[in-house]
């Protein structure tokens, strides 16, 4: 099942999520529903506060190539365990920030803890987009956003405009 997605500003995307205590049915089909949604959308990521629930579940996927075989990913509870010193520019965007573009320097390379849908301990490394889209989730977990990692006023600037589309957006 699809959900909606929230757009920035938006009070539930600032929030502290809360640690998934079991996993339950519902919880796996919350997982589902958010890679569904995620590919539908379509991005590379999505957080469980993105479609209003505040507990601590990303997904992701960040294969791009057209062709290659989808690599889905599951977490529960993640937790960047080291991160190196070197760091990276991404341009990023969030699906709960429309058509909105900045770059944003994070470790090039992190260590990340899980826990996956059979509830097993996982631990993994990630470079590259890898690296920065699952930093760019679990921000939104800790109620951060990348316009967050941004000078004020270019974050300020956009988060006017997404003010504005939606106003026109409930206008339509
Ligand atoms: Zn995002």
């Amino acid at each position: 099942m699809i959900r909606p997605i929230l757009i920035h500003p938006d009070p539930r995307l600032k929030k502290q999520c809360d640690p998934v205590e079991d996993l339950s049915d519902a919880r796996r089909k919350l997982a589902k529903d958010m890679l569904e949604t995620m590919y539908d959308a379509p991005g590379i990521g999505l957080a469980a506060p993105q479609i209003g629930v505040l507990e601590r579940l990303i997904t992701l996927d960040c294969v791009k190539e057209q062709g290659e075989a989808p690599a889905p990913l599951v977490m529960f509870n993640p937790e960047i365990l080291s991160a190196s010193g070197d760091t990276n520019v991404y341009e990023e965007g969030c699906l709960s920030i429309p058509e909105q573009y900045a770059e944003v320097t994070r470790p090039k390379e992190v260590r990340v803890g899980w826990i996956d849908m059979d509830g097993n301990p996982q631990e993994r490394d990630f470079d590259g987009l890898w690296a920065t889209c699952v930093q760019h989730e679990i921000d939104h977990l800790n109620g951060t956003l990348f316009i967050d990692h941004l000078k004020p006023l270019k974050r300020q600037m956009i988060t006017r405009k997404m003010v504005k589309f939606k106003r026109e957006r409930s206008r339509a």
